[in-house]
């Protein structure tokens, strides 16, 4: 198989031949056909999120099973399937408390390695799928399986961004009809925050993004005022747009502490800032205490949209296909594994809203 491996902090990946392990028993066999570029897979060369090299990266995809183990229950030959960043195991502590998307076995499928570079040197796979390949061996409980005729461009994004931007509006924040929101970050999660809060009837949706692109876009999938934080104080300029009360919710989607504070000073008293960009792992945050206890404020984080991935995965393809969320305008780019690094160039550079392997 093919894989485009992890090999240096700042470096760029490398498209090898590696050979994969032989599934085990509970193991899945995907051939991937999509594979959406996240900020996340680029926090992991910079070195915020902590994950040794070498490995293989991308964690937003989807493809055809090819082959199950003999324990496997849910899945079969020919299936179309998800890949779950966060698996759902179904069985754990959290998962029978609908809360699968802090599922316990997180960590039990990340440490699996699953191919061998050349040198016999083992590879783990971003949060254990590994989708910037063609080929991808996980635990059952890392894919949901899906019935529809959205193309696979498409589909990688429910696997990440599209799932967790809808996900923080309707699932952790809950947004409700007549609600004001801002999103800091109109990336490819922040642009799916845009729509959930849409699609949850938000009466004001203001985007915020350094990039004009960024916030041409943002209106064109369901924004309703823009702000450029480069202008004037993004706080202030949030202020006057909300008549000097703030947002009922404020989404962090870039992953930078300062930009944090920002959201929960952009909320208004009794409303919350939702904190769902990934921050360096090192990072840490000092907010206001005033405002946090005297005028009722909340911080809330948000980890994969609080998605229960086996209820909203089928859930945002039936509002693709309704035409209530627009997935096909997210995606900017389709290229192929070789070009990778250019995705991950053009990410930095602001051109795309996401760029998909195909
Ligand atoms: P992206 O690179 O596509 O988007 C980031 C956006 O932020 C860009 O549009 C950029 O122009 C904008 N930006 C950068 N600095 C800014 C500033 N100072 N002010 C205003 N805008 C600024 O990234 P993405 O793929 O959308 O991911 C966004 C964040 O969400 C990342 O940190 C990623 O790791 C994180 N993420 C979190 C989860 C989760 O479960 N919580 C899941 C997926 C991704
Ligand atoms: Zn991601």
């Amino acid at each position: 198989m093919r894989a485009a491996i992890f090999t240096e902090q700042n470096g760029p990946l490398s498209v090898e031949n590696v050979d994969p392990i032989d599934p085990g028993p509970r193991d899945v066999v995907v051939r991937i056909t999509a594979s959406g570029v996240c900020h996340s897979d680029l926090h992991v060369i910079t070195g915020g999120l902590p994950m040794p090299p070498p490995a293989i990266l991308g964690h937003e995809g989807t493809g055809i099973v090819e082959a199950v183990g003999p324990e496997v229950k849910g899945l079969r030959v020919g299936d179309r399937v998800i890949g779950s960043f966060i698996p759902a195991c179904g069985t754990c502590w959290f998962c029978l408390r609908d809360e699968s998307h802090l599922c316990e076995n997180t960590y039990t499928v990340m440490a699996a390695p699953r191919a061998h570079r050349h040198d016999h040197t083992p590879l783990m796979t971003m949060t254990g799928l590994g989708t910037f390949a063609d080929m991808m061996t996980c635990d059952e409980m890392s894919l949901v399986k899906i019935e529809t005729d959205l193309p696979d461009e498409q589909l990688a994004l429910i696997g990440c961004g599209f799932t967790t931007g809808v996900g923080a509006a309707l699932n952790t924040a809950k947004v409700q009809p007549g609600d004001t929101v801002a999103v800091i970050g109109c990336g490819g999660v922040g642009q799916s925050v845009i729509q959930g809060a849409k699609v949850a009837g938000a009466a004001q949706i203001i985007a915020i993004d350094l990039v004009p692109y960024k916030r041409e876009s943002a209106l064109a999938l369901g924004a309703t005022h823009v702000v450029d934080p480069a202008e004037a104080d993004a706080v202030e300029q949030v202020m006057a747009l909300t008549g000097g009360r703030g947002v009922d919710y404020a989404f962090e989607v870039i992953g930078v502490p300062d930009l944090i504070v920002q959201a929960f000073n952009m909320a208004r008293t009794g409303g919350a800032a939702v904190a769902v960009g990934v921050p360096h792992f090192m990072d840490s945050i000092t907010i206001p205490s005033f405002p946090l206890v005297l005028s009722e404020k909340r911080l809330l984080g948000c980890v994969y949209g609080s998605a229960q991935v086996r209820r909203d995965f089928p859930r945002l393809v039936s509002l693709v296909q309704a035409g209530r969320l627009d997935l096909g305008g997210m995606v900017s780019r389709t290229m192929g594994l070789d070009d990778i690094n250019e995705a991950f160039r053009a990410m930095k550079d602001g051109e795309v809203i996401r760029s998909v392997l195909v």
